[in-house]
C-alpha cells in the first residue's frame, strides 16, 4: 500500500517513514507537486483537511496532512493557525518570537500548548488525529536546536526548552510525536 503525505517538508517525510514499515509513504516531490497549497482555513482541522483534500481529488491517492500551532492562552489561543505568519507573510521565526515575547511581556500566566492535528484520507474515508503537548512560554530564548518557537517553549515537566532537548526527546513528547503515533498506530493496523 502507497500513501502521501502532504508535505515539501524531507525532515517530516523522513521522520514517518522510518516509522511506518508496512506501508509506502511518499511525499509531494515524488509525485511532482510542486504547488503550495494555500492553507486558507481558520483551524488546524481545516488546513490539515484542505491539504489532504487536495491531494486526494487532484492525484487520486490515499494521503495525510498535518497542521501545527501554538495556542497560548493569555494571547486567546493566539498565534495558533497563523503560527508560521504571526507577525506578517514576509517574517521569520526571530520575528515571531520577538512578537510573541512583546505580547506576553508582564503577563503572568503563560501557558501554552502546541496542537498539531493529522487529516488522513484513505479509501475514500475521512479521519482526523490530534497531539498536544502543554507547557509555558518563557520569558527569554534558550537554546539552539529545533526550530520555529521551541527556544520559548517549556513542556510541562521539565525544566528545559524544547531547544534545549535532542530531537529524539522531543519527538517522544512532542504535539506532532504523540499525532504521528496515533497515525502510525491505526495504519500499521490495516
Ligand atoms: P506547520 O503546520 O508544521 O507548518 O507549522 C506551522 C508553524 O508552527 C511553523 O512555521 C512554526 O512556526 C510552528 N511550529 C510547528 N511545529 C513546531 C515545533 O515543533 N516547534 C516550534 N514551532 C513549531
Amino acid at each position: 500500500m502507497k500513501i502521501c503525505f502532504a508535505t515539501h517538508n524531507l525532515n517530516k517525510l523522513k521522520e514517518i517513514q522510518s516509522a511506518v514499515t508496512n506501508l509506502e509513504v511518499i511525499g509531494l516531490n515524488d509525485i511532482s507537486c510542486t504547488e503550495e497549497i494555500a492553507e486558507t482555513g481558520n483551524t488546524l482541522e481545516e488546513n490539515s483537511k484542505i491539504k489532504a483534500d487536495y491531494v486526494h481529488s487532484n492525484y487520486q491517492l490515499d494521503c495525510f496532512a498535518d497542521d501545527t500551532g501554538l495556542e497560548i492562552k493569555a494571547l486567546n489561543g493566539a498565534p495558533g493557525v497563523y503560527s508560521a505568519r504571526y507577525a506578517g507573510e514576509d517574517c521569520n521565526s526571530e520575528d515571531n518570537i520577538n512578537l510573541v515575547l512583546k505580547n506576553l511581556s508582564g503577563v503572568i500566566d503563560r501557558s501554552a500548548q502546541f496542537r498539531t492535528v493529522i487529516t488522513l484520507i484513505e479509501n475514500g474515508e475521512t479521519i482526523q488525529f490530534e497531539g498536544k503537548v502543554e507547557g509555558e512560554i518563557t520569558n527569554l530564548r534558550s537554546g539552539s536546536k529545533g526550530f520555529g518557537y521551541d527556544p520559548i517553549f517549556t513542556p510541562s515537566g521539565y525544566d528545559k526548552t524544547f531547544a534545549e532537548m535532542t530531537l529524539e526527546e522531543k519527538n517522544k513528547i512532542s504535539h506532532r510525536g504523540l499525532a504521528l503515533k496515533k497515525l502510525i498506530t491505526y495504519l500499521s493496523q490495516k
